[in-house]
C-alpha cells in the first residue's frame, strides 16, 4: 500500500460515523437523527415523540452504516412521504385530547395549552433553569462536587448517578412534584457519589442533609406512577 492509501485509509477509518442522514422529505432535505444502538440488529425508521429517527446497530462499521443508509434511502423517504398525514393527525388528535389538562408544576397549577411536541422541551427548559442552582447549592452543603449536572427525559427513575465520572442526572418530569420532594431526589443522587449504593450508610448521609427523607419516599411511592405517565405517549 502507498504511502498516500494507507493515509487515505487512516483518515478514512478515522472518520466519526454520522450522526444524522439527510433524507428528501416532500421536496426539502430533512437531517433525520441516528442513534446506535445494541438492540437492533439492522437499520430501523422509527417516529418518536421528538419526530423521525434512524436506529443503527452499534456495532456496524462505518462502511457498512453508509452502505445501509445509502441502501434504504428511497424506501425512507417514500415511508415517510406516507406516513406524515397519519401522525401529523395523531398528533393533533393527542394535543387536542389534553388541551386544559391541568398539571403541578414546582407547586403551582399549570395548564397544558398548545402543542405537546413544543410542550415538553419547554417543561425540560425551565426544570433545568430550576434544578442546576440547586444542585449546586446541596453539593456545596454536602462538600461534594459533582462534574456535570444534566436534566433529561426517564421512563422509569427520578434520577441517576455515575459517580466515577461525577455525573447526576435528573428527571425533568420530576418539578410535578413539590420542592421538598424535589429536594430529597437531589440529596439522594448526589449521595450517591460518596455511595454508589443503598447501604446504610448511603441512608444515612441522606437523612443527615435532608431529614425530610422518609416522608419524601411516601410521596412518590404514592404519586410517582402517574408523575411518570406525564405527557408520555
Ligand atoms: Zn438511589
Amino acid at each position: 500500500m502507498s504511502h498516500f492509501a494507507r493515509k487515505l485509509k487512516q483518515s478514512l477509518s478515522r472518520r466519526p460515523k454520522p450522526q444524522s442522514w439527510p433524507l428528501s422529505i416532500n421536496g426539502s432535505i430533512q437531517k433525520i437523527p441516528i442513534k446506535y444502538t445494541r438492540r437492533t440488529g439492522s437499520l430501523a425508521l422509527k417516529h418518536l415523540v421528538e419526530g423521525w429517527c434512524l436506529y443503527c446497530p452499534e456495532k456496524a462499521s462505518l462502511k457498512k452504516v453508509e452502505q445501509m443508509l445509502t441502501q434504504s434511502q428511497a424506501d425512507f423517504e417514500r415511508f415517510i412521504e406516507q406516513h406524515s398525514p397519519a401522525i401529523q393527525a395523531k398528533q393533533q388528535q393527542a394535543t387536542k385530547q389534553r388541551q386544559g389538562l391541568e398539571f403541578s408544576w414546582l407547586g403551582e397549577k399549570r395548564l397544558i395549552d398548545g402543542a405537546l411536541e413544543q410542550l415538553e422541551p419547554q417543561l425540560i427548559k425551565e426544570a433545568e433553569d430550576y434544578l442546576l442552582p440547586k444542585v449546586r447549592f446541596y453539593a456545596k452543603q454536602m462538600q461534594l462536587s459533582p462534574k456535570q449536572i444534566k436534566v433529561k427525559n426517564y421512563k422509569s427513575c427520578w434520577g441517576n448517578c455515575y459517580h466515577q465520572r461525577g455525573l447526576v442526572q435528573f428527571n425533568w418530569k420530576l418539578l410535578q412534584a413539590p420542592e421538598w420532594v424535589v429536594d430529597y431526589v437531589i440529596v439522594h443522587e448526589l449521595a450517591h457519589l460518596v455511595h454508589p449504593n443503598h447501604s446504610r450508610d448511603f441512608w444515612s448521609l441522606v437523612q443527615q442533609h435532608y431529614p425530610e427523607t422518609p416522608n419524601a419516599k411516601v410521596y412518590l411511592q404514592q404519586s410517582g406512577n402517574q408523575m411518570m405517565q406525564f405527557l408520555a405517549k
